[in-house]
């Protein structure tokens, strides 16, 4: 499944080919990904100018002349541009442009693709409720959003109204770097594990945003992404040793999704916590003078 650094380096291709060309014509083959009508979908954007190609999260906005073109790639899908003499076998989309080319869209899944008007975005519920950018959102800003959370960090982070851009891929490695537990809820969480569950979100992210996503999702180009198996530190590595221990990575399942972590690096903290810090406080006391 495409998750920030895929959709960042999608964002990145089409603002590169698109930005400055003229959509000149759209052809819809699957209607029920679309937000409205085809033949409304297809008056809004024909003849409409890409100015731009920003991402927020999972979603892609492609804004133009004449309002914005939004993409959510589900759970996978090829987006490539071509032209129409070497389209790919199977699509449900097509995006003519000026220049002779144009961009095939193929969900493996599902997918969206919607429009808003120019002024309109805030009325897309389904952007306007995400949370704020998984690699945008500041330290300070993060810490807000945890303080006074109870749930388990995992969920947490997948739940893209509190954080957007983060799925069931890059959450294993983003925990592994923070220490942490999935299943650790957030309300036993210091300031400075806070901090470094933020960082983690940055490190386990960037270096797959910067190679332009992941192998199993392909570029713009049709080339496959220069983040490798080998690049993950505890994801999909079940058996493999833990980069910083040596331990087994161990697979779990932590309510509906799948965990791979370090069983010694990513201890669970549980309620003995308190006990423990409760102990070490009576040992204070006991201590002699
Ligand atoms: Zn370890």
């Amino acid at each position: 499944m495409p998750e920030l650094p895929e959709i960042m380096s999608r964002a990145r291709e089409m603002k590169r080919a698109l930005v400055g060309k003229t959509i000149t014509g759209i052809e819809v083959v699957q209607p029920k990904c679309l937000n409205m009508r085809p033949a409304t979908f297809k008056k809004r954007l024909t003849g409409a100018a890409v100015l731009d190609v920003t991402h927020h999260g999972k979603w892609i906005f492609i804004h133009t002349s004449q309002g914005y073109l939004l993409m959510n790639l589900g759970m996978g899908a090829d987006v490539l541009l071509t032209t129409r003499k070497k389209l790919p076998e199977k699509y449900q989309f097509i995006f003519d442009l000026d220049n002779g080319k144009c961009v095939s869209v193929r969900f493996w899944w599902f997918g969206y693709v919607h429009y808003a008007p120019e002024g309109k975005l805030d009325r897309h519920e389904m952007t306007a409720k995400l949370g704020p950018d998984a690699l945008e959102i500041s330290r300070d800003e993060f810490r807000e959003i945890v303080r006074g959370r109870r749930g388990a960090v995992k969920m947490f982070l997948l739940n893209q109204e509190n954080v957007a851009g983060i799925g069931n891929a890059y959450v294993q490695d983003i925990l592994f770097l923070a220490g942490l537990h999935p299943a650790t809820t957030l309300d036993r969480l210091k300031d400075d594990e806070i901090d470094r569950l933020w960082q983690a979100i940055r490190d386990g992210l960037l270096p797959a945003a910067k190679k332009g996503g992941s192998w199993y999702e392909k570029t713009l180009r049709g080339k496959p992404g220069g983040f490798l198996y080998e690049d993950l530190l505890v994801g999909y590595r079940e058996g493999k040793p833990c980069p910083t221990c040596g331990t087994d990575v161990v697979k779990l399942r932590t309510g509906s999704t799948q965990s791979f972590i370090c069983p010694s690096c990513q201890k669970k903290k549980r309620a003995a916590r308190k006990g423990a810090a409760g102990r070490q406080r009576a040992a204070g006391r006991n201590r002699p003078r």
